[in-house]
């Protein structure tokens, strides 16, 4: 891809270097490349990404270059994002609820897959070219993720048994799909989906061409190590037991395992108070760090001075606000700060890549809104 400035050698020279008063997602490029071709090796099947992590053009168009050539789009403007990385890029419209609208902008666009879950959305897709594939989204009780995207979505294997049923006879390609919820760190989530998936489509009488095993794969916050190798392992597994002969090809659609690791926030302490037991950021659940509320704390923090050093002095927890005037501008609380950490440090959040700029709003004025292209995140 094309860079037109030489890039910053990590996140520590560059605030070393230029001191930004503001919030930086750090994004390298070289690091997001190398999980997308480590997704490709790993799964026997087709990687796609999810584009509501980051649907940053950075990100795109680096994907594009590690060899990413289909995307799971929710919306006409997430599909124009996309086509924008890559022209010819496979579209999967796998948001289940659309607009009569909307199914006119993706069958325009060439939607190759489309999700539903519901008998009047599959009749919304009456217009769309048989050679589509549509698959249905099925979903159990979760077990094992962080939150869930996964209840939001998906009808229960009986009904999905009777959709998939009518999806064949309207003459699409037939296929299942579901999502185990996000930051899921447990095989097991997938293998009962998947025996699951078995079952529905025997009791459909429908051979599936696909079966889409969604996102949900962890990323690293320090915690538990994610292995994405065991899941796709026991997938495999589960797949051709299940499904004996008629095993379907598999598809997995990642966005916060694909994206998180290539990103690092960088927030600035504007104040200390009570001893510097309360920080003050200038970035907060407003801005980059949405999620933290939902999903709690990483481990991956670090502070560094303004000429770049790390601090190393004793972790120790602390209250921490965001830069708005409400009061809900709060990170869980807790976070470690080394002691030594003064007013005009950064804090960085490494691991943010996924749903950090995608949900940054500009309320009261703040928010994230540069991205620093770096070689290397350390
Ligand atoms: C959000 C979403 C994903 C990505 O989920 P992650 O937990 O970020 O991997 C994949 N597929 C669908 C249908 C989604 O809605």
């Amino acid at each position: 891809m094309q860079i037109d400035r030489p890039l910053a050698q990590s996140p520590a020279r560059y605030l070393a270097e230029h001191r930004p008063d503001t919030p930086i997602l750090f994004f390298a490029p070289a690091v997001l490349q190398e999980t997308a071709r480590r997704f490709r090796a790993e799964i026997d099947g087709l990687v796609t990404y999810a584009v509501k992590a980051n649907d940053r053009p950075e990100v795109l168009n680096n994907l594009v270059a590690a060899g990413i050539s289909a995307f799971d789009v929710a919306s006409p403007a997430e599909m124009a994002a996309v086509r924008a990385a890559d022209p010819r890029a496979v579209l999967h419209y796998n948001n289940p609820v659309r607009s009569e609208a909307e199914v006119q902008a993706g069958i325009a666009l060439g939607v190759a897959s489309w999700s539903v879950d519901d008998p009047a959305e599959l009749q919304k897709l009456d217009a769309v070219p048989r050679e589509a594939e549509v698959a249905v989204r099925f979903a159990l009780p979760v077990a094992g993720a962080a939150y869930d995207f996964g209840s939001k979505f998906g009808a229960t294997p009986e009904l999905a048994a009777r959709l998939l049923r009518r999806v064949a006879q309207m003459g699409f390609v037939p296929a299942l799909c579901f999502h185990p919820g996000t930051q899921c760190h447990d095989p097991a989530a997938w293998v009962h989906y998947v025996e699951t998936a078995a079952a529905i489509a025997e009791a459909a009488g429908v051979r599936i061409a696909r079966l889409n095993i969604g996102g949900g794969f962890a990323a690293d916050r320090g915690f538990e190590a994610p292995d994405h190798k065991a899941v796709f392992a026991a997938v495999a597994q589960a797949r051709d037991t299940a499904f004996g002969e008629a095993r379907p090809d598999l598809l997995c659609e990642p966005g916060r395992a694909m994206v998180a690791s290539s990103c690092v926030i960088a927030a600035r302490i504007k104040a200390l108070r009570n001893g510097a037991n309360t920080v003050f950021l200038n970035d907060g659940i407003y801005g980059g760090l949405t999620e933290l509320r939902d999903i709690g704390l990483s481990r991956l923090v670090s502070v560094v001075s303004p000429d770049g050093v790390l601090r190393h002095g004793a972790a120790e927890p602390r209250i921490v606000f965001g830069p708005t005037c409400d009061s809900l501008d709060r990170l869980p609380d807790g976070l470690a700060l080394p002691e030594d950490a003064e007013v005009g440090d950064y804090v960085l959040f490494a691991g943010m890549g996924a749903y950090s700029i995608a949900t940054n709003t500009g309320f009261n004025g703040y928010g994230l809104r540069q991205i620093e292209m770096v070689s290397a995140l350390e």
